[in-house]
């Protein structure tokens, strides 16, 4: 293939260095995806029998606190104003979730005010003796405490990854917020909102230019050979599938996910509920609907999403790094391997194994570009 510049993978990473280079360097790019699909786990679908718009990986919402990204990403879309608020049930009663003034109450049966709180947890984490939290479990019960710890995080989380939190490294819980007051937005990004004609046409937009040119349902590994020396690659899919798995696969968490249509127009009142149970097995139901308040949906159905956090076997779609010891040393030297590559630059949630949310994908895609 003798392209200049060849993206392998069209999600939220390739396309942005496909826009990117496209437009500063005058080049010609192909960027090729192994899906029929561009959009990458962003991608998104109208059901026919609803006309409900629904993202085909789960629930995506587009937060950052980058002025950056977010002018770079208006380029393509408008974007609504959904703000993201996410509940959790447990033993049959829905809480706030992250964990705030309203789930503490609730779940103790309590009126404690916000300067209350730092006392109340205090006291419950003491007894722990927790001074430098090394695993998830730690964290979490160093910052809420063990008995919201056992509620709302235990379960989930080993649902969500399938091995015990003490198994974890303390950055996942770090990703919640813990609050003291009845703040029960998701996300405090300045900058939020679902693309307002969904991500499919986010994405046409960001590769609608005259030097793109995208291939889809081609495997990067069935043309490897045939590129022209002179090539640049920009690789976004797995790292170790790159080098051949050579020194073993980094390890995943997958993902399967339920569709049912409801005869109902609201089933659970929001976007994304979660399910602490151990004994549910699901870990979250998306109701797809109410991420486009915007919209007017006549039919008097709903489409629900059941997500269920399955094993990783190669092959299967990754979707969350695991990062154990093993995974970290192992990267280690698929990292060293890849600096030894000539034209070749690893990027996205899979070239790196990085837990990347959308905004740091395209942060880190645009300082990519700024480097070349
Ligand atoms: N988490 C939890 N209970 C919840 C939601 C999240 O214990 O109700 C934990 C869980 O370990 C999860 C992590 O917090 O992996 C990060 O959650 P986040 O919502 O950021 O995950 P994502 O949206 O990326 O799936």
């Amino acid at each position: 293939m003798n392209t200049p510049n060849l993206v392998v993978g069209a999600g939220i990473t390739g396309a942005t260095i496909a826009r990117r280079i496209a437009e500063d360097s005058g080049q010609k790019v192909t960027v090729i995806d192994v899906r029929d699909h561009i959009g990458g786990n962003c991608h998104s679908s109208v059901d026919s029998e609803t006309g409900i718009e629904y993202h085909c990986y789960g629930t995506h919402i587009f937060h950052t606190a980058s002025k950056r990204v977010w002018d770079f990403i208006n380029r393509f879309s408008s974007f609504n104003s959904y703000r993201h608020k996410v509940l959790t049930t447990y033993q049959g009663r829905t809480y706030h979730m992250p964990v705030n003034l309203q789930t503490i109450n609730l779940y103790f049966g309590l009126q404690l005010r916000p300067c209350d709180v730092a006392e109340f947890i205090k006291a419950k984490s003491a007894a722990e003796n927790i001074s430098n939290p090394e695993n998830l479990e730690e964290k979490a019960v160093s910052l809420i405490g063990r008995e919201l710890y056992e509620a709302f995080v235990k379960g989930y989380t080993l649902k969500q990854w399938g091995t015990d939190p003490k198994n974890l490294p303390a950055e996942i819980i770090s990703r919640l917020p813990f609050r003291h007051t009845h703040e029960c937005d998701y996300f405090t990004d300045p900058y939020q909102g679902i693309p307002i004609d969904g991500y499919e046409r986010l994405f046409d937009k960001m590769l609608d230019h005259e030097l793109i040119e995208v291939q889809l349902g081609k495997n990067f590994f069935d043309i490897k050979e045939s590129l022209a020396a002179t090539c640049r690659i920009f690789y976004t899919g797995p790292l170790d599938r790159y080098f051949d798995f050579k020194f073993g696969e980094l390890g995943w968490r997958s993902l399967r996910f339920e569709s049912e249509v409801l005869g109902v127009p609201d089933y659970q009142g929001t976007s994304v509920m979660n399910f602490a149970d151990i004994d549910v097995p699901y870990t979250r139901i998306h109701e797809w609907r109410h991420l486009h308040p915007e919209r007017s949906i006549e039919t008097g159905k709903t489409l629900i999403c059941r997500e269920y956090s399955v094993e990783w076997h190669c092959g299967d779609e990754p979707y969350y790094p695991v990062n154990t010891d093993d995974d970290r040393r192992m990267l280690e030297l698929y990292r060293q391997e890849a600096a030894k590559t000539e034209r070749v630059f690893f990027a996205g949630r899979l070239g790196m194994y990085k837990y990347y949310d959308m905004d740091k994908a395209v942060l880190a895609a645009l300082e990519l570009c700024d480097g070349l």
